[in-house]
């Protein structure tokens, strides 16, 4: 097989993964799926489709991976943790498998333009033999492979036990932050509910302007996400954020929004979730051969956004792949992340020239990047 092209995926929940489903992402998917199959704890056990080598096979290269944690009040109806302290904790978790995947040379984190460049040398250009590092696959003889690159975000900022816990975070490597998730938050509402910004959301966003924490504006209900643009002068990202006007639900961007994100320099990445992708899908009742749904339809998806924005600057892939579903949940085609590979050719046959399809798999995020931090 040729070499496969790059692609920067802005949205996967690695450690949630790790440390909630208890997946090695080390292990090959087949290997995860066996291991799996008698489990009926979560919905979509058995059908993961992210994991390591998966993503190397895919040409996933670069990844920004999520530390995730809720704090859920009393008799909340969403799961999550009882006090933001417990929530924190599991975030330092999450960063804790992180750290321990670069040990393993499976991961390397990725917090400034220099180390930016590097990897994507390491992986544009082929690597040096000093670069690679020895990967025990399956645990068994470890072989030579390029660790994947990861930028460190927090989706809802609940775990933000105060401020101070903002500023050792950005220590830690934390360069991008989505203040809500689904639901009310204590920082700002989420996909699903609705509202301001909260006292303790402002200081939030002026804190993360001063320290240049990119503000993810994925899963921002619509007030808080004009109360944000109009407060926060830092950059701006959607991570993993379809369009409303194909697949109606409020998860989704208006057109308006598409606009303000692109307006503000920002990238827009697209997610995999079949419910973000087509109308009328029914969450845990719907399956993907009853809509058809393949890969292609999130070519329908860019080609909106190139129609609002007059240009395909701001797209972006941000899959959010295993974000809590699995393949009962994503296109027929898409068996693993590595089918991702197939969306250059469907948007070749749809006359997208080659830098535009090069912006989408990767450099437009990797731009947004350079830019920030310059
Ligand atoms: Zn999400």
């Amino acid at each position: 097989m040729s070499q496969p092209t790059l692609i920067f995926d802005a949205h996967l929940d690695l450690s949630m993964n790790a440390l909630e489903w208890n997946r090695d992402l080390r292990w090959s998917q087949e290997r995860i799926r066996r291991w799996e199959q008698s489990m009926n704890d979560k919905v979509d056990r058995g059908n993961n489709t992210v994991c390591f080598p998966e993503m190397r096979r895919g040409g996933i290269g670069i990844c920004v991976a999520t530390q995730i944690a809720r704090n859920s009040g009393y008799f909340h109806k969403l799961p999550g943790w009882s006090s933001p302290e417990q929530a924190w904790a599991q975030t330092q978790g999450q960063l804790a498998w992180y750290r321990e995947m670069e040990q393993q040379g499976e991961l390397v984190q990725i917090r400034n333009r220099s180390e930016l460049d590097k990897h994507l040398e390491l992986w544009k250009n082929g690597p040096n033999e000093d670069d690679l590092r020895d990967v025990a696959v399956d645990s068994r003889t470890p072989q030579k492979k390029r660790p994947i690159g990861y930028i460190l975000s927090l989706e809802g900022a609940d775990s933000m036990v105060t401020l101070k816990h903002l500023e050792r975070s950005y220590a830690d490597g934390l360069r991008a932050l989505g203040p809500a998730h689904y639901g009310p938050g204590r920082y700002a509402h989420g996909t699903d509910a609705g509202g301001p910004l909260t006292p303790i959301g402002r200081d939030l966003l002026k804190e993360m302007q001063r320290l240049g924490i990119i503000l993810d504006v994925t899963h921002l209900c619509d007030e808080t996400f004009w109360e944000a643009l109009d407060l926060y002068e830092g950059p701006l990202w959607a991570s993993h954020q379809n369009c409303r006007a194909l697949a109606p639900w409020n998860r989704q961007f208006a057109d308006d929004q598409i606009k303000a994100v692109a307006e503000r320099g920002g990238v827009l990445g697209m997610a995999f979730d079949a419910i973000m992708m087509i109308p009328g899908w029914v969450h845990k009742k719907s399956k993907p051969a009853e809509f058809q749904l393949k890969i292609e339809r999130i070519c329908d998806h860019i080609d909106h956004i190139c129609q609002l924005t007059g240009s395909a600057k701001h797209i972006g892939i941000g899959t959010d792949l295993d974000g809590g579903y699995g393949k009962e949940q994503t296109p027929m085609d898409m068996d693993s992340i590595a089918d991702l590979q197939t969306i250059p050719g469907l948007l070749r046959t749809r006359g997208y020239a080659e830098q535009d399809i090069d912006g989408i798999m990767w450099r437009n995020f990797v731009e947004f990047l350079r830019r920030v931090w310059e």
